[in-house]
C-alpha cells in the first residue's frame, strides 16, 4: 500500500507553495483515486510538469496534425468547451457553422450545384479522416449493396481496392466486413498506378480508394488516371466502380498549391471525399470532414434524422456527442485565411521543404526521394549506401530525438519493405530558422555516428601525418 495518510493531514490554504504542499509530497496516484480534494493550483502544477515529459510538440516532425494556432484559436475553443456538436437543438449557431464549413469544402472540391432534380453535395464533420473515411466506405458499401440486391445478385463478398492506404483502411474493412484488396507498390513508385486496376476488380468491387497525399511518400495518387482506368473497366465488363478520395492531408493541400491537379468532383467517378481538418487544414486535433458529391450517393438508410429548429436536421457519425470547438475553429481558419492565406502558409512550408532538401542534399550520405514540390510540403530521403554508411537511419532518428526532434524512419510498404526512408513533414508553425536548426544537429549527429567508421579513420589518418 503506497501513501498512507495516517498523520492527521496538514490544512492547506491557498498561501502554501505548491512544490511545498502535501501533494508534491508524494508520486500522484496511479491506481486508486485519492479520499480527499486538493487545490487547483498544486494538481495543475503536477500535471503540467508531468506532460513535459511528452516532448515538444513543434519538433515533432513526423506527424502531419495542427501544432500551432492562433491566439483567437485558443479562445474560441475555450469559449466552446461546454458545447457539444450532436445537440443541434440546442446549438443551432454550431450546426449552422457546421453545414457552412461543408459547403464552402464541396465548393473548393468542385462539386456540381444543384440544378432542378439533381440534389447538391452533402457532406458532414467528424472526429478525423478516420471516421470520415469509415462513413464514406460504408456509404460505398451502401450502395454497392442496393445495386447488387435491385439486380437480384448476390450482395455478401464486397472488397475495395486501393494502394499503400493509412490503417484506417484496415479498419474499415475490417470493421464492416470487406475485403480489403490493397495493391503492392510497383519498383519506383509513390502510389497505386492506373494500370494496375484491372487485374483487381471484379463485379464485387465497391469503390477505389485513392490517396491525395500518401502517409509513407507524401505523394498525390493519379486520381485522373484511375478515372480512366474505371471507364475503361467499365465499357468492358459493366461494373461502374466509383472513387472514394481519401484526401485526409492533400484535399486541404491541392487546391491551393497545385490547382491544374485534377482529383477531386471535378471526376464523375470521385462520390466522395475525406480530409482531415486538423492537418493541412490548420484547425486543432479533433476534425475532420466528408463530403458526397451530391445527397443520393449518401444511401437514405445510413441517415439519421434528429429534430432541429423545428425541422429535421440528418446526422450520420460514429459518434454521438463530440465538442463543436474544432468545428468553429475551422470555420474561423476558412475565414480568417481565405483561399490566399492558405496558399501562403502552404507555399512557405513547400519553400522551406526544398530549403531543407538541399541542405540535406549536401550533407553526403543521403539519397533524396521527395523535396517538398508537387504534393505535400515535405522531405524525405534514404541512404545511398545502408550497407556502407556505418549507421541506419533509426540510429540517426535516435540522435536527433535527444535534442528533441522527432524524425521518423520506416520501410516503405510492401513490395518495397527492404527501403528504409526518413520522412520531415513541414507545417504550419515550422519555419526556415527552425529547419537550420534541424540541419545544424543533423551534421552533428552524422559527425558523431561516422566517427568510429573506415572513413572518418582514413580521414584523421590524413590529417596526422
Ligand atoms: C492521417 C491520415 C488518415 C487518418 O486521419 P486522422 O485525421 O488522423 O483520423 C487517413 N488517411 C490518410 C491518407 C492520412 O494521412
Amino acid at each position: 500500500m503506497a501513501l498512507h495518510m495516517t498523520r492527521t493531514p496538514r490544512t492547506e490554504d491557498a498561501t502554501v507553495d505548491v512544490f511545498a504542499s502535501v501533494l508534491s509530497e508524494h508520486v500522484l496516484p496511479k491506481y486508486r483515486m485519492p479520499d480527499g480534494h486538493t487545490p487547483a493550483p498544486a494538481v495543475y502544477s503536477m500535471i503540467h510538469n508531468e506532460l513535459l515529459l511528452d516532448g515538444n510538440a513543434a519538433q515533432n516532425l513526423a506527424t502531419f496534425c495542427t501544432t500551432w494556432s492562433e491566439d483567437e484559436v485558443h479562445r474560441l475553443m475555450n469559449e466552446c468547451i461546454d458545447k457539444n456538436m450532436i445537440d443541434k437543438d440546442e446549438y443551432p449557431q454550431t450546426a449552422e457553422i457546421e453545414s457552412r464549413c461543408v459547403n464552402i469544402l464541396a465548393d473548393l472540391w468542385h462539386a456540381p450545384r444543384a440544378v432542378g432534380a439533381e440534389a447538391a453535395a452533402t457532406g458532414c464533420s467528424t472526429t478525423g479522416s478516420s471516421e470520415a473515411a469509415m462513413l464514406g466506405g460504408l456509404a460505398l458499401k451502401w450502395r454497392w449493396r442496393e445495386a447488387r440486391r435491385a439486380a437480384g445478385q448476390s450482395a455478401d463478398r464486397p472488397n475495395l481496392l486501393c494502394g499503400p492506404v493509412q490503417v484506417c483502411w484496415e479498419k474499415f474493412a475490417r470493421y464492416f466486413d470487406v475485403e480489403l484488396r490493397q495493391i503492392p507498390l510497383e519498383p519506383g513508385a509513390t502510389g497505386l498506378r492506373a494500370h494496375q486496376i484491372a487485374m483487381y476488380a471484379d463485379e464485387n468491387t465497391i469503390g477505389v480508394v485513392a490517396i491525395l497525399g500518401v502517409t509513407y511518400t507524401c505523394d498525390y495518387e493519379p486520381v485522373a488516371e484511375i478515372a480512366e482506368a474505371l471507364d475503361r473497366i467499365q465499357a468492358e465488363h459493366g461494373w461502374d466502380i466509383p472513387i472514394h478520395v481519401d484526401a485526409a492531408s492533400g484535399g486541404l493541400v491541392a487546391p491551393f498549391l497545385h490547382p491544374e491537379v485534377v482529383w477531386d468532383f471535378r471526376l464523375d467517378r470521385v462520390v466522395s471525399v475525406n480530409t482531415s481538418g486538423h492537418k493541412y487544414g490548420l484547425a486543432p486535433l479533433g476534425v475532420g470532414w466528408v463530403v458526397w458529391r451530391s445527397a443520393d450517393r449518401l444511401p437514405e438508410d445510413l441517415v439519421f434524422k434528429v429534430s432541429y429548429l423545428g425541422g429535421d436536421m440528418p446526422t450520420f457519425a460514429l459518434n454521438f456527442s463530440r465538442p463543436g470547438g474544432e468545428i468553429i475553429a475551422q470555420y474561423y481558419l476558412f475565414l480568417r485565411l481565405g483561399r490566399e492565406g492558405y496558399r501562403r502558409v502552404h507555399q512557405a512550408c513547400a519553400d522551406t521543404a526544398r530549403h531543407l532538401a538541399g541542405q540535406i542534399a549536401a550533407m553526403g550520405p543521403f539519397t533524396l526521394l521527395y523535396d517538398g514540390q508537387g504534393a505535400l510540403p515535405a522531405v524525405s530521403y534514404t541512404l545511398t549506401d545502408p550497407e556502407g554508411a556505418g549507421f541506419s537511419l533509426y540510429d540517426l532518428s535516435d540522435q536527433l530525438r535527444m535534442r528533441g526532434w522527432q524524425v521518423p524512419s520506416y520501410p516503405l510498404p510492401a513490395d518495397r519493405e527492404t527501403t528504409v526512408i526518413q520522412r520531415i513533414l513541414i507545417r504550419h508553425g515550422i519555419s526556415r530558422d527552425q529547419t537550420a536548426l534541424l540541419a545544424a544537429d543533423m551534421r552533428r549527429a552524422l559527425a558523431h555516428l561516422t566517427a568510429g567508421s573506415p572513413a572518418a579513420a582514413a580521414e584523421r589518418t590524413a590529417f596526422h601525418h
